[in-house]
């Protein structure tokens, strides 16, 4: 026995017509949206329901073929793409049922469908689900939560795992584990559910979730501060969260950053050294007055700043953020997305150290990013083909990965690891939580994966 037989088996078990084998029809499933990695899968099964998923965990594991699960392949460090061609990529997005339980405060959601066809069927109820990762089109929730995304409004509501209430999922031979109950409050012991979120596909297959929902806000006010000096933009974040406001969207953008969205996109946004948007959310007669209070709060520190409520006036003032990822992505051939994480305390010190490594390379690197939850996207741009920008390049991924070590932070603040980050994380992990750490969670994937199907090559296994 080997692949093919084990391939011939699961058609026979699941039906043809969902086991995809044919180059042209796997291509797809060989890189995702970082296109950095590349390895065509051997097959490729689109699982419709737990059975499919539970043959192809099962038929893999007595074979010891790896498995990859996928949602939408929008991972930017290379997780979903296969590290040998003898895998199958198992592709959860048929399986894409919603149901809200408005009653019970929460939403079931099968793994492939997206976020936003979540938050869209909460949003029917008056609800919504809050995390965004910007991809939340097309990702789906399995992905999410298997990178533990955050998004735009990470800065109030947090990311993936604090919005999940039970989930389940299926291990290598096909075993099915419950965890948690669609209840806010339930306890027994150990939490499983924490192991499973953002694990990348290297403990199990996410098939369902149970996922809290939130009511939307009355009203939302948009507020926009541009500034002549980076230092006084985040003086203007930290005092904002210092007083004790906590804005649904607190995102911050560089000079590079508009002028790129400028230039590219055509766009006429006032070019400054920063620029600072905040989303403030409450009810309907407090939500200004506090707007006005975080408007007040970044013109103390040197802003020039816009508030509006209406919803036209409010995409203007977020257009550089929006376009920026396009932006860059169209303008250059390659791009390194950094994902970094710093104590909000050190935002500053963060922001100054990468300009001194844009002097020192010489390669353009604007950066955006969610200011309020310390998340800051250094996006490098170069040209693949120049081998002398690529090697820069690399070795500036590597060095903003190493200064949010050093100030305490972390190389990931949602986009994950990946086959990107394996290294650098194995520097973090050895940083902060030493050899012991490593040595649990080895422990921990030979219980619940002995031959090591699920997802070889990522994280540290
Ligand atoms: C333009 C753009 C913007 C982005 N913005 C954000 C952002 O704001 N915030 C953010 O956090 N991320 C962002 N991302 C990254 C990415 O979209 C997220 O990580 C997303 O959650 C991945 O979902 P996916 O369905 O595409 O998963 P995939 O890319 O298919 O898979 C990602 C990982 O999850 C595993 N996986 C997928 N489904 C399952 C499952 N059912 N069970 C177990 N493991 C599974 C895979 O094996 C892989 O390791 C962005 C990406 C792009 C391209």
């Amino acid at each position: 026995m080997g692949f093919s037989q084990a391939i011939s088996e699961i058609s026979r078990r699941i039906g043809r017509e969902k086991v995809l084998t044919e180059p042209e029809d796997v291509y797809a499933y060989s890189l995702d949206a970082s296109t950095e990695f590349k390895q065509a899968p051997g097959a490729v099964v689109r699982a419709s329901s737990e059975e499919d998923v539970k043959v192809v965990l099962e038929v893999a594991d007595r074979e010891r073929v790896p498995v990859v699960p996928r949602g939408s392949g929008t991972s930017l460090t290379g997780a979903p793409v296969p590290t040998s061609p003898e895998s199958i990529v198992l592709d959860l997005t048929p399986m894409n049922r919603v149901e809200v339980n408005v009653d019970d405060g929460y939403v079931m959601a099968e793994a492939g469908a997206t976020v936003l066809e979540v938050d869209k069927a909460c949003r029917e109820y008056g609800f919504f689900f809050p995390p965004d990762p910007a991809s939340s089109r097309i990702a789906t929730i399995g992905g999410a939560l298997a990178e533990n995304a955050g998004g735009l409004r990470g800065a109030k509501f947090g990311v993936m795992k604090n919005w999940v209430l039970a989930m389940e999922v299926y291990l290598a031979g096909g075993r099915k584990l419950r965890i948690g109950e669609p209840v806010y409050k339930w306890r027994w012991g150990p939490d499983l559910l924490s192991l499973f979120i953002g694990s990348e596909g290297t403990l199990g297959v996410i098939t369902k979730a149970w996922l809290k929902i939130y009511p939307l806000p009355e009203k939302v006010v948009r507020v926009m501060g541009t500034f002549d000096r980076l230092e006084d933009a985040g003086r203007a974040i930290s005092q904002i969260r210092r007083r004790g406001y906590v804005p649904m969207m607190l995102e911050l953008l560089d000079r590079e950053t508009i002028e790129i969205v400028n230039e590219v996109l055509g766009y006429d946004v006032e070019v400054a050294e920063a620029m600072v948007v905040a989303d403030v959310d409450g009810p309907r007669e407090a939500v200004w007055r506090m707007a006005r209070e975080v408007e007040q709060v970044m013109k103390e520190s040197g802003g020039r700043t816009r508030a509006s409520d209406d919803p036209e006036e409010m995409q203007q003032l977020y257009l550089a953020r929006q376009g920026a990822y396009a932006a860059v992505t169209r303008a250059y051939p390659g791009v390194l997305l950094e994902d970094i994480t710093v104590p909000l305390s050190k935002l500053m010190v963060a922001l100054r150290e990468l300009e001194k490594l844009r002097k020192e390379y010489g390669l353009r690197m604007p950066v955006f990013g969610h200011a309020g939850d310390g998340n800051l996207h250094p996006t490098i741009c170069f040209d693949p083909r120049d081998e002398d920008q690529l090697r820069k390049a690399r070795e500036m991924f590597v060095k903003i990965g190493r200064l949010a070590i050093e100030l305490g932070g972390a190389i990931s603040g949602e986009h994950g690891i990946g086959l990107a980050k394996k290294e650098l994380f194995l520097e973090e992990i050895k940083a902060v939580r030493g050899e012991g750490y490593l040595e649990v969670v080895r422990k921990i994937k030979e219980l619940l994966d002995p031959n090591g199907i699920m997802n070889p090559g990522k994280l540290w296994f």
